[in-house]
């Protein structure tokens, strides 16, 4: 018995899967291969190796360390490793600790610099590596308290544009205050 096609994305491992044929067990049986897994495809995996005839066990394991996919397939005469997908960053990504860590690609995170400002406001964009989107994060810094605020694509567009016709709006009534003002004096 050869092991299935096997999900995996390379992401930080949370699961291990230990693979037994059906004739042994996980008591006294033959171990036929261990996989790591993220929480995401360890469902995935002992459903592929079910339907191909193993019996898949989860335990916990991998510490974040391992690699989704990783693993030792001990079917054929040898031991084989099992090695996960090398995980493609968009060019954007600078490969950080939510990268490495959690699995979130992440642009580097822009302070929208103001010499006024009460509160930090910083900016960026990150995807999950699992995940087609792209999401904006707003991250502000409220008396030391941090929140944060996702924003698909298509908001992130809408804001540009709202922001935009707000700072025209606020010039253009600002303009008229002085004009007001000015006139007032004479
Ligand atoms: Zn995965
Ligand atoms: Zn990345």
């Amino acid at each position: 018995m050869t092991l299935p096609t096997l999900p995996g994305c390379g992401q930080p491992a949370t699961v291990r899967i230990e693979i037994f044929s059906p004739a042994s067990g996980p008591s006294g049986g033959s171990l036929d291969g261990s996989l790591y897994a993220c929480e995401q495809h360890a469902a995935d995996m002992v459903t592929a190796l079910q339907a191909a005839g193993f019996n898949a066990y989860r335990v916990s394991g991998g510490d974040r360390v391992k690699r989704c996919g990783e693993g030792l397939d001990f079917t054929g005469p040898a031991p084989q490793p099992l090695t996960a997908p090398e995980v493609q960053h968009p060019t954007w990504c600078i490969r950080g600790k939510l990268c490495t860590d959690e699995g979130i690609h992440h642009s580097r995170p822009l302070t929208v610099v103001s010499g006024d400002a009460l509160d930090l406001v910083r900016i960026w964009s990150e995807r999950a590596w699992t995940v087609d989107r792209v999401s904006f994060v707003l991250e502000t810094t409220v008396e030391g308290a941090v929140g944060y605020t996702y924003l698909t694509t298509e908001q992130a567009r809408v804001l540009r544009h709202l922001l935009g016709r707000l700072l025209d709006q606020s010039k253009g009534s600002s303009r008229r205050r002085e004009e007001g003002h000015s006139g007032g004096a004479r």
